[in-house]
């Protein structure tokens, strides 16, 4: 089985507001969410960017209440911002129970916070987590707390999730739509980059908007990286990025992760999980052609989004290496996808 790192999952904030009601534990498997420990053992999941996601009062399924239909799709508002207190407080007990949850698991899951270490994980069997903050917003405009939390292990940050905040302006979740909604980086949000860079903090564009992209692209000196996007051109909402996008991201030899959401996969956008494998396939070989192969890998998106029936969770990781071998994939350029690509990146970028 081919260890798959992969770019981008919620579990950490399925697990703190409970979203199944049922008080599911990492180490336990269970049959609702998407990943556990059992389950990720059974999949071939060697680890990934955990995200940190502070909820806003308003919830999810508040702002999904919004959607309208348009004539060839819908629309949703953009999120409303929250405000930076609240964000700590929820980044904090998300962070403590990420640490919680490495020591109760007695060696089986690491917070890697060096590419070695990720190397070492993945040769092992370890489950690697990179931890990922999806939103700046818990981060103050003087950007100490980014100091902070590197320390404590963060080694890779989205400037904005769907909604605006003090450094930048996400996208909607609106389909069919364009990247190019709203404006740029902040002057804080220019600073963020460059004490990123400073400190080698990844930084990651899914969710940002267009111009904040290309403001990131100018001032950036590490690779261009989307963890969980799609192509624009095969899905066009907002989310997915745009054949320049895309070109740019080849240009600073940056990384795509494939994202899972039926939403961001399927031509039509809607939310319906019966999708095939080919699908998923598709886009692919689409992100392939555009950045090569050794700038794709996987994204998930695992319990924050509805995902195609036939993965159905995270044991089901190998049924698309399984769809991406009988396309045509070498066992060289399936290691690339599943694991090597994600490595490189990060070898470019982080300082350790
Ligand atoms: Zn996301």
């Amino acid at each position: 089985m081919i260890p798959v790192f992969d770019g981008h999952n919620d579990t950490l904030l399925d697990l703190y507001l409970d979203r199944s009601g049922t008080g599911r534990s990492f180490l336990k498997r269970s049959d609702v969410g998407h990943i556990d420990l059992p389950r990720a053992v059974e999949g071939g999941f060697g680890g990934g960017f955990f995200a940190v996601f502070p909820p806003s009062g308003q919830s999810l399924d508040a702002v999904d209440k919004q959607r309208t239909d348009t004539d060839r799709g819908y629309e949703v508002p953009l999120a409303p911002p929250i405000n930076q207190v609240e964000a700590l407080q929820h980044t904090m007990a998300i962070t403590a129970s990420l640490f919680r949850l490495e020591k109760a698991s007695q060696g089986r899951v690491k917070v890697v916070r060096t590419a070695e270490e990720l190397e070492a994980c993945l040769m092992s069997g370890t489950i690697a987590i990179v931890l990922h903050f999806e939103g700046a917003e818990a981060i103050g405009t003087d950007l100490s707390a980014l100091e902070v939390f590197y320390r404590a292990g963060l080694r890779s940050l989205g400037i904005v999730w769907s909604r605006p905040n003090a450094f930048g302006t996400g996208v909607p979740f609106s389909f069919p739509a364009s990247p190019d909604i709203g404006p740029g980086l902040t002057e804080a949000g220019r600073e963020l980059i460059k004490t990123c860079n400073g400190l080698g903090i990844m930084i990651d564009l899914s969710h940002l908007n267009e111009r904040g992209f290309w403001d990131v692209a100018e001032l950036s000196n590490a690779p261009l990286v989307a963890t969980h996007s799609n192509a624009h051109a095969l899905c066009p909402t907002p989310r997915n990025l745009t054949d320049e996008q895309l070109a740019a991201i080849k240009d600073s030899r940056g990384m795509v992760g494939l994202n899972f959401a039926v939403g961001f996969l399927r031509e039509d956008g809607q939310r319906n999980p019966d999708v095939p494998l080919e699908v998923l396939v598709k886009h692919i070989d689409y992100l392939i052609a555009r950045v090569g192969i050794d700038h794709v890998g996987l994204g998930s998106d695992f319990d924050g989004a509805m995902i195609p029936q036939v993965i159905g969770d995270v044991s089901g990781l190998q049924r698309l290496i399984e769809a991406l071998r009988t396309h045509g994939y070498d066992e060289i350029s399936l290691q690339k996808i599943a694991h090597l690509n994600w490595l490189g990146v990060l070898k470019r970028t982080w300082k350790t």
